[in-house]
């Protein structure tokens, strides 16, 4: 039987609301149950289900036996297209049936959108974020962005202010230029669209409140703010992230793990800190045969 033709593509047009990944997946676990399981390491902290993609030959033996190799994608909110390369990924592996004696031996873990309310919130608002998009404790005068007029956008909004570091560019006003040392006046700032939480009527405010970086909140190599910037009160502070780490923890036969972002055009692998000689010289050799890739 050629399941194939009942899979849906993988749609480049557009980077996936939640909904869209939720139906996806079901997709993929739907057309192949024999090599692919939905589901959750657990819940997001607005509600949303962490999905993990387990895909393996089921018929071979049992997951918890094979040596595990486990994908995470979308742990920066704006970095969408570690969802798509996840599920990218999950698809290629069904349906490309040169891996098939691999899926014999080895099980992949796919976690598509560790972030799923970061996610969601770029997606649906090109809201600016990091990782977190929790405002369970907001501070006062703090300009939290939000799209306001319900146009779908977080848009940047030009403010006249005495310190603006920028100033109308004289050949085209629609555009504003770095402000220099003999530069006039008006001077403008950048605010993105939002809302001042107990704002006191002053111009002193901060963007944003507190931000948090979920790369930073893994246990390995862990450092304070402002250390590093995002980091959390400490390792898997974060409810996603503590769902996955929970998951790594409970699942001794996972043997690599490779996370998808986009921020340098680069694979990086450890050790990100000493040098490679801390290292076992087989792993090192592997990394770099598989970074050819
Ligand atoms: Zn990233």
């Amino acid at each position: 039987m050629n399941n194939n033709i009942n899979l849906p593509e993988l749609s480049y047009q557009a980077f996936l609301t939640y909904q869209e990944v939720t139906d996806f997946v079901k997709s993929l676990a739907s057309v192949y149950p024999d090599m692919c399981q939905l589901g959750s390491i657990g819940k997001s902290r607005e509600g949303r289900e962490i999905y993990l993609l387990t895909i393996t030959n089921f018929t071979s033996g049992d997951p918890k036996d094979k040596p595990a190799y486990l994908i995470h994608g979308n742990i920066h909110a704006t970095e969408l297209a570690g969802t798509h390369a996840s599920l990218y990924t999950a698809r290629q592996l069904l349906v490309d049936e040169s891996v098939r004696d691999l899926l014999q031996e080895v099980v992949f873990y796919i976690i598509p959108r560790i972030n799923p309310d970061g996610a969601e919130y770029v997606a649906t608002a090109s809201g600016p974020i990091r990782s977190r998009t929790d405002r369970s404790i907001l501070e006062s005068n703090t300009l939290y962005p939000k799209d306001m007029n319900g146009d779908g956008l977080i848009l940047t909004i030009r403010q006249e202010h005495p310190n603006g570091n920028l100033i109308c560019d004289p050949d085209d006003t629609r555009l504003l230029i770095r402000r220099k040392a003999d530069s006039k006046g008006p001077f403008y700032r950048l605010i993105p669209e939002g809302e001042i939480y107990n704002w006191d009527g002053s111009d002193n405010i901060s963007i944003d409140g507190r931000g948090f970086d979920w790369n930073r909140n893994w246990s390995y190599d862990w450092r304070p703010e402002p250390e590093q910037y995002g980091a959390g009160d400490f390792p898997f502070s974060e409810t996603e992230m503590r769902c996955i780490g929970e998951f790594i923890h409970s699942n001794p036969n996972i043997f690599a793990i490779l996370g998808y972002h986009t921020g340098p055009a680069a694979v990086l692998r450890p050790p990100s800190t000493g040098s490679d000689s801390d290292l076992d010289e087989h792993d090192v050799r592997m990394m770099d045969d598989l970074a050819q890739f």
